[in-house]
Formats: structure tokens, sequence, C-alpha cells
């Protein structure tokens, strides 16, 4: 991973995240959060090293469970995948 993509961070806090299936634990990719909240949204600009494809319509796990379906984020004109709630599970991870 090329760290210096991390110094990018908007204001405020941010942190690591892995993001994983919540059916099967198929581990998804690493993704860059930043501000509080829970994580409803993931942009395609801060998933790092992602072991799924992010070209297709949904973001789905290695085993076809369906973690979320991409958008164009109006308010910033950007793409991102609607989470669906309760289809992954987050681990923080520290430094
Ligand atoms: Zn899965």
């Amino acid at each position: 991973m090329i760290i210096s993509e991390m110094n990018t961070v908007r204001g405020g806090s941010s942190k690591m995240l892995k993001i994983y299936c919540g059916k099967c634990r198929f581990f998804l990719c690493e993704y860059q959060k930043d501000g509080a909240g829970n994580l409803r949204r993931m942009y395609l600009d801060r998933i790092i090293k992602p072991l799924i494809s992010l070209d297709k319509k949904d973001l789905s796990c290695g085993n076809g469970h369906i973690i979320g379906v991409k958008i164009i984020y109006k308010k910033e004109n950007r793409l991102a995948f609607r989470l669906i709630s309760g289809s992954f599970v987050k681990e923080i991870i520290k430094f």
C-alpha cells in the first residue's frame, strides 16, 4: 500500500477499517473512513486493497453475498457503494 495516499484526509477524524462479509466473513477490503457516524457508504476512492471487483454494479463478496449497491453520491458527485445494513462487519485497524 502507498502510505502517502492516506495523507489526503479531509479534516476531522479518520480511521482505517477492515470490511468483511457479514454472512461468510470473506475479507472484502480496507476502507478509510472520514468523520464520525455509522458506515453507510463506501466511496470508491477510499477503498484500499480490495479483494473484490469494484467494477460491477453491486459490491459482493467472493461467495456472491451482496454487500452494497453502486451509486453516485450526488452531494459530492462521487462514486460510492451504498451498503446494505447488516450485510457486512467492520473491524477498526489499530496503528
Ligand atoms: Zn459472503
